[in-house]
């Protein structure tokens, strides 16, 4: 366990670079501010010992003052010290975090897209921000407490058994009971108990956040708060959990604990009472009651920085935790690349023997799959869901790579070509395409940075966009998600489209939008993808049969075979899966305007 902590804490130091030393001398800094903070005490014993030595005529005691200002100004250093290494640790821990987050954006823009499908940009950033913030805090603060509580339990320790050991062993035995008793709580049995705790305040945590989001839901419908059962269920068996928790387990260890903190001394008294005679033979009674005043003031604090120290292991947790979610994203795979890559010859695309089976899926998703697209050529891929679609066209942009077989675009294996290359040559419009919130100029210019505000027109008219344009307050110019600003399903598929258009790629592989909402624009949408395929090579996943009719070749893929191949009068003569999913094509057609005519 400590080893691991070591080298969790070790791995996060690893990020701070040439800051590094700071937190060591931070760490220093706050182990001696813990020995300054000590020293008032040992003025407590000497101011004791004078008083002692003098009484009744205190005042002869002339020294307790400096001891006094002794203490004032160890007290003071003490604390000045600790803020410094406060600051030690903090300036190491901010570059910690900073070098956390970019070298964990650099190791994620080499990831290949695939890795966004399973890994959402937003869960990243949210793993790489939380867990930056929480190593700060491991490393600016709990680090230099563990220092400072261990100096302080080992010097307490030394202290304790230099002035009189027997005192100390008293006063140690106290701690280590009230300890005992504290771990009695979290340990062996009630270890159970102390889950069963945890888990129902996890559960009214969660059923507090459904409750929260909820509250339009009750609002809008008139709902009463008792719809929220699970949330009142939830608290009623925390409210169970946390009495039996603190009546079957916390009462008597917690009372063991307090009794034992709090009244360490009463060890003290028959040490004291033992020790007495041997002091009034000897002549020395006045330094055995010093060394008992001592003992009683110092007993509390022993069993207070022996706990400190016990669980400041509970932030090897944390660091644990932190370290796994930091690992997970620089883990994140990297796209490999080639030393000298090679340059596609032209826009022909082909998938030669092609398998691919996802990370952690037992059947592969694409089984020896070999087509070519000539170039200006169109290619439909259609089938069942599921059949590989969507797989193969993912494929072309290296979202993943191959399991075996080829994907070549201009000749090339793609793994050959230079990923900016690749995207050059390929131009993606896949069904959820975002749009930025910025204007609809820079979203379709990111296409092509170097394009002129003209060029950008150019595509946008040819996308068929020239309403959208027109109905908006700045045009080209207007901000996307600005207030009224919204755009339709149907319209942010053609800006989409435009983006495609003006990267003027020689390759476009397309996922065919099915989810139009309304007629209009799916005739402009149409004319904006004819726009964009005109004589281009085209990679195009189809859902609905009416558009593959002019394809030069259809691909029918179902559970990842490549199961017919032809043109749309070839498979429809053939009579198989193609011809079957026609027919049903038309019938639903016709049902459509059935429907359309009856009303
Ligand atoms: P289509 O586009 O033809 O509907 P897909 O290419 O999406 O088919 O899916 C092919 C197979 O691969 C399906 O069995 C699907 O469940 C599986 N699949 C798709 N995406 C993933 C993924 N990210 N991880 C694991 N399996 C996937």
């Amino acid at each position: 366990m400590k080893e691991k902590k070591k080298s969790s804490t070790q791995i996060l130091l690893g990020y701070a670079g040439d800051r590094k030393p700071l937190t060591y001398l931070g760490l220093v800094l706050s182990g001696l501010s813990m020995l300054l903070s000590m020293t008032p005490y040992l003025c407590v014993w000497l101011v004791v010992r004078e008083l002692v030595a003098v009484a009744p005529d205190w005042t002869r005691a002339e020294t307790i003052s400096r001891y006094g200002w002794v203490a004032f100004a160890f007290a003071v250093g003490g604390i000045v010290l600790y803020f410094a290494g406060l600051m030690c640790t903090h300036l190491s821990a901010f570059r910690v975090a900073s070098n956390i987050r970019k070298q964990g954006v650099a190791r994620v823009m080499k990831a290949p897209l695939g890795y966004f499908d399973a890994n959402a940009s937003g869960l990243i950033r949210g793993r790489l921000d939380a867990s930056a913030a929480d190593t700060e805090s491991l490393l600016a603060h709990h680090l230099a407490d563990v220092v400072g509580a261990a100096v302080l339990f080992l010097s307490m320790l030394v202290l304790m058994l230099v002035f009189d050991w027997r005192m100390g062993c008293a006063c140690l035995l106290a701690a280590v009971i009230s300890i005992l008793a504290m771990f009695s709580m979290m340990g062996g049995k009630n270890a159970g108990h102390l889950a069963a705790y945890q888990a129902a305040q996890d559960r009214m945590t969660k059923a507090g956040t459904e409750y929260v989001r909820g509250i339009p839901v009750v609002k809008i419908f008139q709902q009463t708060v008792y719809s929220f059962r699970a949330f009142k269920e939830a608290i009623d068996a925390y409210s169970d959990n946390a009495e039996k928790y603190q009546s079957e387990v916390c009462e008597k260890p917690q009372s063991v604990n307090l009794t034992f903190t709090e009244g360490a001394f009463v060890f003290l008294v028959p040490v004291v009472l033992f020790l007495a005679p041997r002091a009034v033979v000897s002549g020395d009674l006045a330094g055995l009651i010093t060394d008992f005043a001592f003992y009683g003031v110092f007993s509390a604090i022993i069993s207070t920085a022996l706990a400190k120290l016990m669980f400041a292991s509970g932030n090897t947790m944390l660091a644990n935790i932190a370290l796994d979610r930091i690992s997970h994203v620089m883990d994140a795979p990297a796209l490999e690349t080639v030393q000298d890559p090679k340059t596609p010859q032209d826009s022909r695309m082909e998938f030669r023997d092609v398998s691919f089976t996802y990370e952690g899926a037992t059947v592969p998703a694409l089984s020896h799959v070999s087509f070519t697209a000539e170039p200006g050529q169109t290619v439909a891929l259609v089938g069942p869901s599921g059949g590989g679609k969507t797989t193969a066209a993912s494929l072309i942009p290296r979202f993943w790579d191959v399991t075996s077989g080829t994907v070549a675009v201009g000749g090339v294996d793609v793994r050959q070509i230079d990923p900016h290359v690749l995207m050059e040559q390929v131009a993606f419009v896949f069904q959820n395409d975002r749009l930025f919130k910025t204007s609809i100029l820079e979203n379709v210019r990111m296409a092509r940075p170097s394009a002129t505000r003209e060029q950008v027109l150019a595509a946008l008219s040819a996308a068929q966009c020239d309403d959208i344009l027109d109905k908006l307050p700045d045009g080209i110019d207007t901000v996307i998600g600005t207030a009224g600003t919204y755009l339709s399903g149907g319209e942010q598929q053609r800006i989409a489209l435009a983006r495609a258009i003006l990267k003027d790629a020689p390759i476009v592989v397309l996922d065919e939008a099915t989810a139009f909402a309304d007629p209009e624009n799916e005739v402009l949408i149409q004319r904006a993808l004819a726009k964009l395929t005109a004589g281009r090579t085209v990679i195009m996943i189809a859902h609905r049969l009416s558009t593959v009719v002019g394809a030069d070749q259809i691909l029918v893929l179902h559970e990842g075979q490549l199961v017919e191949r032809g043109t749309h009068t070839e498979l429809t003569a053939r009579g198989g899966l193609y011809a079957r999913m026609w027919a049903d094509y038309n019938q639903a057609v016709q049902w459509k305007l059935g429907e359309r005519q009856a009303v």
